[in-house]
């Protein structure tokens, strides 16, 4: 372990770690981000981002994130690609061990994302970014007069398939129980719109296609009846899952779903640890949200630093 103290480690390169980079860069911090195994995050494992701004023509996700990255190189922050395994917040200065080395460092920002839940078909993974996606704020413009299929029987599937209809020339929401756990006023919603149909006791076991999705094979539970759905585009909304493990485990405050809770803007329960993005919002879960929330996160860790400073 060096004794080298440093200012701020970031943990997560996806667009809030690395805005949070580019900004304690520029503010002279000497930032130093654990970039993680799958450094980029989330917007590596996509195709066309329409919606971030400064890209009139859209731009590739991970061409997207490329930039971000060597913007923030430009500004002198240091780069790690390995995971940070554990982290000890029980006294400054804090610890952050990737599997071969360990870092100290007075604040850290908390910017490990989230990732969506899928129900693991093979062809599932497969037509990702092809017709498959978690995502109807970001893909569902590409579904114009189009058929989806949404899974899932909570609130984001019934939001999601609601959004959906704006698009899609239909969107039916498949469910594998009868009961919804979607609240009663996001299923009203659902049902009166005219253009959700709903199947309901029903298991996907497949998703078809060659280059793109082409339908969904579906398995009625009472009969075994098995039911071809056509469909252009395929949204699982079957929740997501934050990267939060490590952190829950050294007392940072996190929801019953695993979301980190901050306190004071972008400050967690423990003084000096900052969170930014997915990791936390479940909300709005946007390339922009997250990246802003990097901006924040830096301001306020260098705000910390100079009100601690000896
Ligand atoms: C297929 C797809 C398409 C999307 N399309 C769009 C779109 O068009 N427009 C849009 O605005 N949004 C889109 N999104 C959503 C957007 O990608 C996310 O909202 C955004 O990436 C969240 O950024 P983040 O930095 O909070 O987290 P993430 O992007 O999830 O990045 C977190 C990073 O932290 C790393 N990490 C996790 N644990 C550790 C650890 N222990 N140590 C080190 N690193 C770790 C991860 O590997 C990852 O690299 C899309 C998402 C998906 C999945």
């Amino acid at each position: 372990m060096s004794d080298t103290i440093h200012k701020l480690v970031i943990i997560g390169s996806g667009p809030a770690g690395l805005t949070a980079a580019l900004y304690a860069a520029r503010a002279e911090l000497a930032p130093l981000v654990i970039a993680g195994i799958s450094p980029g995050g989330q917007l590596m494992l996509t195709t066309e981002v329409e919606n971030f701004p400064g890209f009139p023509e859209g731009i590739q996700g991970p061409d997207l994130m490329q930039n971000m990255l060597k913007q923030v190189e430009r500004f002198g922050a240091v780069i790690v690609n390995e995971n940070a395994a554990s982290v000890d917040f029980s006294s400054q200065p804090f610890k952050v061990k990737t599997e071969t080395q360990e870092f100290l460092t007075k604040t850290v920002i908390i910017a490990t994302g989230a990732d969506a839940n899928w129900l693991g078909l093979p062809n599932e993974q497969r037509l990702r970014g092809k017709g498959v996606s978690a995502c109807a704020t970001c893909d569902g413009f590409f579904f114009k007069g189009k058929e989806v299929v949404v899974i899932g029987g909570g609130d984001s599937a019934m939001e999601e398939a609601n959004f959906l209809t704006k698009f899609a020339s239909h969107v039916t929401i498949v469910h594998r129980r009868e009961e919804f756990k979607a609240s009663k006023i996001m299923l009203a919603r659902a049902e009166a719109n005219p253009k959700i149909k709903f199947i309901v006791n029903a298991t996907v076991i497949d998703v078809l296609g060659e280059a793109t999705v082409s339908g969904v094979k579906i398995k009625h539970n009472d009969t075994g009846a098995e039911e071809i759905v056509e469909a252009q585009g395929y949204f699982a909304a079957i929740g997501h899952t934050p990267a939060t493990k490590l952190f829950a485990t050294a007392g940072v405050e996190v929801n019953s779903k695993g979301y980190i809770v901050p306190k004071v803007f972008t400050e967690t329960n423990i003084p000096g640890v900052f969170v930014a993005g997915d990791v936390h919002d479940h909300r709005y879960r946007q390339a922009v949200t997250a990246a802003g929330e990097g901006c924040k996160a830096a301001l306020d860790a260098e705000k910390f630093l100079a009100e601690h400073e000896q």
